[in-house]
């Protein structure tokens, strides 16, 4: 079929199902994953001439574009969605708002300039007249739909003022007695220059000369109730006429099902095997939990939640084995991993080793220097402090130390895993809110354990939490501990979304408040695109909260200050010297001034969620009861209108990850752009969660006891290419 005006076949698949109707939410996702997997696994020239020695150059390198280097790959380049082009629709029957295909006589074409300039061609059969309405078209188009000319086309149709009409409709002309197709006809995946029809042929040869074979053991496959891979592929390229539509289309059809299960089963592998590889590195076995960090737990103020022991009873049988730890804490914001990972140091020191507390920002280490200091001075245990905003005498005096060994715990920022930094025998890195960190820096972090085969543990913390498909597919060779309460006393923040047009009311409530003795923040709002515009904003900010409020004692805080600068700052607000504190996303994470109990969040709605929600956690910390104000302008996007409900509506973070993962799909979650993941194509974490239980166990089995079918499935699946996983 032509297409008329667009570019790549690629964005006529947009086109069409971005259509109301027919756009499905899954087929969206489904290109999107696609995408970012072509885009992240390199192509490797060599493999392709091997293997697809039939194609031309130009044509081998779009298919590597799609990510299509062997002939597996195209076994396994997969229709997006399918379009039944089965039937014809009498154009009178055709339902406004679906797409149908409908056929028939050109009897006018002509080019209209007002409103803008288009392509009109009426069309009509047996039963009515409808309009073909293009705004980019060639000339020869023109021509082609001359007056007389039978068409064929596929299109939304709707019924407007002046009848039926179909904007930019997928259209070829019929010369001669065309047969309509009698199955679905597959949409494939492609690029510029790859047409449909030349997809199709190179996908019907790669079926023809592909072991297909079966990777599955028989009774697997029966148990689970899945079908032979080679049906499935098959059926998928070339669907029977008598395959429910829907079925395919929402890849519910068993043959889907079956390739999503040995996508997810060769994800499961590749992280078996590599879970294998690591299990081999040794770590020095650490002493068990002895009197030092008991003596830091008597001297708190408080004691551990049952949460908090339970996950430092992890860690701390962690430590004594001979194995590296690579254990992810999970809590929510407040939930207090800073004491667990304090505790846990102590075992280490008690055991005569280094430890490294890294966390991704100056204000964030800052705070954790102080924190550690504060616990760790009066057991009689020096803390040093490496940023890379020290002097150059003072970090020399700091590497010094961590490189004699004098020094049993160092905190800092990334300047902790730079190449001149040396520790003497580091034996456990803690690694603070770890999703901010490549997985480049974090390697870097444990590599400094010595030499190739022995590694420090590690303790990795997140507040934001992953929610537990990402965790079983992703990082399923970290072990994952969870604080699934809040320490006692804290009252739940109450969130408020407040239109901008009623600033005001806000106003008071902010006065009000440090009236009362508390403390506020006031975060600036998020601008993506320029630095140098989200610092000015910030000033101006300050500027006006300045005026509005003169009786208050305010201060500012920006990513672009001096850490000293910064520091000071903090340090004043945590003294209650400061009282409203106007803040860029610089405070988002870790920040604990638990005298705060209010935050104005300004233009909330440029926020992510997670954002949102690490932000709010610096209120609520103490013992009154906070708010969190979001100030949004309209008009609203509709996902900026989703968000701002799920921070109104959710205050644990577990249940907001959830929500935020079904918003936008994991891969933004895991970013999986910077770190290279190809992501998954065809299955989906969050529907098919089942799906991949069902490969984690199998996965087990086959590891065990089946080596021949792993290679053969992994060879399948990823060839050569990297593997799913995150270091
Ligand atoms: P996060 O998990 O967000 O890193 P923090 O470790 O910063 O949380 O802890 C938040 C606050 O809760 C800190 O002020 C900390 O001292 C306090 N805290 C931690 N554990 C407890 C507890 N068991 N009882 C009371 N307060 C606690
Ligand atoms: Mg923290």
């Amino acid at each position: 079929m032509a297409t008329p005006g667009a570019k790549t076949t690629a964005s006529k698949a947009g086109n069409v199902s971005s259509r109301p109707g027919t756009g499905r939410k899954r087929t969206g996702k489904v290109r999107e994953k696609k995408r970012s997997a072509a885009e992240t696994v390199p192509a490797s020239p060599s493999a392709v001439a091997e293997s697809l020695a039939f194609a031309t150059p130009a044509i081998r390198e779009r298919l590597a574009r799609l990510g299509v280097r062997r002939l597996a790959d195209l076994v396994l380049h997969l229709p997006l969605r399918y379009e039944d082009e089965t039937e014809l629709v009498p154009i009178a029957r055709a339902i406004s708002g679906a797409s149908v295909q409908v056929e028939g006589t050109v009897i006018e074409t002509r080019i209209e300039f007002r409103p803008r300039r288009q392509l009109l061609c009426r069309i009509e059969d047996a039963s009515g007249t409808l309009t073909m309405r293009f705004f980019n078209f060639y000339p020869s188009q023109q021509k082609a739909l001359a007056r007389g000319a039978k068409v064929r086309l596929v299109g939304e149709i709707r019924r407007g003022l002046f009848g039926a009409e179909t904007i930019h409709p997928r259209y070829r002309i019929l010369r001669a007695d065309t047969p309509l197709p009698e199955s679905l006809t597959p949409v494939y995946p492609t690029t510029a220059g790859l047409s449909q029809d030349s997809i199709k042929k190179i996908v019907a040869r790669a079926l023809g000369e592909t072991d297909l074979s079966e990777t599955l053991p028989e009774e697997v496959r029966k148990r689970l109730d899945l079908q032979p891979f080679e049906a499935s592929v098959r059926m998928l390229h070339n669907p029977p006429p008598e395959v429910a539509a829907a079925s395919l289309q929402e890849r519910s059809h068993p043959a889907w099902q079956r390739l999503k299960f040995d996508e997810l089963l060769a994800q499961q592998l590749s992280m078996r095997l590599h879970y294998q590889r690591r299990s081999r590195i040794r770590a020095h076995p650490l002493r068990k939990y002895g009197e030092l960090p008991r003596r830091l737990a008597r001297k708190l103020p408080f004691t551990l939640t049952a949460a908090q022991s339970r996950v430092l009873d992890e860690i701390r049988a962690d430590l004594v084995r001979s194995q590296p730890m690579q254990r992810l804490l999970q809590g929510d914001v407040g939930s207090g991993k800073t004491i667990v990972a304090a505790l846990a140091a102590l075992q280490a020191v008690e055991s005569g080793f280094q430890v490294a507390v890294m966390a991704p920002t100056e204000i964030l280490a800052e705070q954790h220097y102080r924190k550690f200091l504060h616990w760790l001075k009066p057991l009689g245990i020096d803390v040093v402090w490496l940023s890379g905003s020290l002097r150059k005498n003072e970090r020399e005096r700091a590497m010094e130390q961590l490189a004699s060994g004098d020094t049993k715990l160092c905190v800092g920022t990334h300047a902790l895993f730079q190449e001149q930094v040396v520790f003497r025998n580091l034996g456990l890195a803690i690694i603070d809110e770890q999703h901010r960190f490549g997985v480049r820096q974090r390697l870097m972090l444990r590599m400094k354990g010595g030499d190739e085969k022995t590694q420090p543990h590690q303790l990795m913390m997140s507040a934001t939490p992953i929610p537990r498909t990402l965790a079983m597919s992703f990082y399923a060779d970290l072990d994952v501990s969870v604080i699934d309460e809040l320490p006692p006393g804290r009252t739940p923040v109450v969130t408020k979304l407040v239109a901008d047009s009623r600033r005001d009311e806000v106003l008071a409530r902010v006065r009000e408040a440090c009236a009362g003795g508390s403390q506020a923040y006031w975060v600036c709002p998020l601008i993506e695109e320029s630095e140098a515009l989200q610092l000015q904003t910030a000033i101006d900010t300050y500027e006006r909260v300045q005026l509005e409020f003169p009786e208050l004692k305010t201060g500012l805080v920006h990513g672009r200050m001096r850490a000293a600068e910064k520091a000071g700052v903090m340090e004043a607000f945590q003294s209650g010297e400061i009282q409203l504190l106007v803040a860029t996303t610089v405070i988002e994470v870790g920040v604990d001034v638990p005298n705060a109990s209010l935050m104005v969040i300004e233009h909330a709605e440029r926020m992510g969620l997670s954002q949102l929600h690490q932000l709010r956690g610096r209120v609520g910390r103490g013992a009154r009861s906070s708010a969190c104000i979001l100030l949004y302008q309209g008009p609203l996007s509709e996902t900026a209108r989703e968000r701002l409900r799920i921070i109104y509506e959710n205050n644990d973070g577990f249940e907001v990850a959830r929500l935020d993962l079904h918003l936008r799909g994991p891969g933004e979650i895991l970013g999986a752009r910077q770190s290279g993941v190809p992501m998954l194509r065809f299955a989906d974490l969050e529907q098919d969660v089942k799906l991949l239980e069902a490969a984690r166990d199998v996965a087990t089995v086959l590891v065990a006891s089946r080596p021949d079918l792993v290679e053969r499935h992994l060879e399948r699946w990823l060839g050569g290419r990297q593997d799913y996983l995150r270091v």
